[in-house]
């Protein structure tokens, strides 16, 4: 569950960086005259959006409830795609802006520490460029290059880097309603040319709620937040097109989702007293630092064989994670079998079925969401899976930008872009 901080997006008003955003009512005014005639009726350009639906499986697409999406898959390409790990959601859309693995970008967890700031935590509302700075995220590229960008929404987006942020942004607030959100972005483009947005973001969350709360089996409150979301998607489609606005959008998730159940709880306390450790993460996974440099006790407790969990020192973390070597990753990173989950205590809202994520990558309940649509895109049909990493370099492309170098490339679209 996305759980980063809920601001009140009118505060916006009174940050300095974040002069160009709207008010609710503004974004609500807008609804009213959305369809209505454009004052430049000129020949757009095509703009690059990237659209995040959190926790969205790529089954989902096939419960018959998707008209929209499914659609834009058959207009253009459509895939599984391997998460990175941990398949969370700040280390995972990090990913997909700045085209690196965790280990490379730094932000190696939802919640993390650092040796160089003892005593403090990451958690996902930080906005401190201290945790950010080891990876460029594609705005700020976009931005040094003069390619303009606004952010409806996403980890990161919030943070100042080398002194730039998205020329538009937002604060996040889960409250704000997914209307809404397409609403901004609608107004965007409602601007001329010399302020509109070129590369767009746009975030949704409630699916990957829903998927906590129900788990990801066929429901009728998950069902309806997904259904939620392609109307979303279907009414941005044919806003977008009342504009005469090409767009070539990318729309995929930061991870999947898998059954959780009380049933399936590993206690740490049963492995070793909590006063011998310090515990940096729990849940899906689990992450653990010493309390001395004496890792023995540590070590012998935690690193033998457990039901249902393996865990391992951070430089004995098996090659095809590609994680250990970011000094924020912690010294001992125990993984539970996908659908089990490990804590002190039991959290009391663990009361049923549910759903989490957080697990091995290569787990197929943890497989990520893909499909990419546009004058840029040739209609190809479903293609190969591919690693998140390679996210970024599609964007660079569609949205001409300069790439930094990054642990992806272009090789799993190249049969489908258009010169
Ligand atoms: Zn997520």
């Amino acid at each position: 569950m996305i759980r980063y901080i809920l601001q009140a997006f009118v505060a916006c008003a009174l940050l300095a960086g974040c002069a160009a955003t709207q008010t609710a009512e503004t974004v609500e005014a807008s609804t009213a005259t959305s369809t209505s005639a454009l004052p430049d009726q000129q020949v757009r350009e095509p703009i690059t959006m990237l659209i995040s639906i959190d926790g969205f499986r790529p089954d989902y697409l096939d419960r018959g409830i998707t008209p929209h999406l499914s659609a834009l898959a058959a207009s253009g390409i459509y895939a599984d795609m391997r998460s990175s790990f941990p398949t969370k959601t700040f280390p995972n859309h990090w990913t997909l802006v700045t085209g690196k693995r965790p280990d490379n970008h730094g932000i190696v967890g939802n919640s993390m520490e650092d040796m160089a700031r003892p005593g403090q935590k990451f958690t996902m509302a930080n906005k401190d460029p201290f945790w950010w700075d080891q990876a460029e995220p594609i705005w700020i590229t976009a931005e040094k290059q003069g390619v303009r960008t606004a952010t409806m929404f996403w980890p990161g987006s919030e943070v100042e880097l080398d002194g730039k942020r998205p020329s538009d942004w937002w604060p996040f607030s889960e409250a704000l309603s997914n209307d809404r959100r397409v609403n901004a972005v609608v107004d965007w483009m409602r601007r001329p040319a010399a302020t509109r947005p070129q590369l767009v973001t746009l975030y949704f969350d409630t699916v990957d709620t829903a998927g906590h709360y129900y788990g990801p089996a066929p429901g009728e409150k998950l069902h309806a937040a997904i259904s939620a979301i392609d109307q979303n998607i279907g009414h941005l489609k044919e806003q977008l097109a009342a504009l005469g606005q090409p767009v070539n959008l990318v729309i995929t998730s930061d991870h999947g989702m898998a059954e959780t159940h009380p049933d399936r709880v590993i206690y740490l306390d049963n492995i070793l007293p909590r006063d011998q450790y310090r515990l940096v993460v729990d849940g899906n996974y689990a992450g653990i630092e010493p309390l001395s440099d004496d890792m023995t006790a540590i070590n012998a407790a935690f690193l033998k064989p457990h039901d249902n969990m393996e865990c391992w020192n951070k430089a004995n973390i098996p090659a095809r994670f590609q994680y250990g070597k970011n000094p924020r990753v912690p010294s001992i990173i125990c993984l539970p079998q996908s659908g089990w989950v490990v804590y002190q205590d039991k959290p009391g809202w663990m009361t049923g079925i549910g759903g989490g994520h957080g697990y091995d990558h290569l787990h197929p309940d943890m497989i990520a969401f893909f499909l990419a649509s546009g004058p840029g895109i040739a209609g190809n049909g479903k293609i190969e899976t591919f690693d998140n990493v390679d996210i970024y370099s599609l964007l660079t492309h569609l949205a001409e930008i300069k790439a930094k170098e990054s642990d992806g490339d272009l090789s799993p679209f190249k049969q489908a872009l258009r010169p």
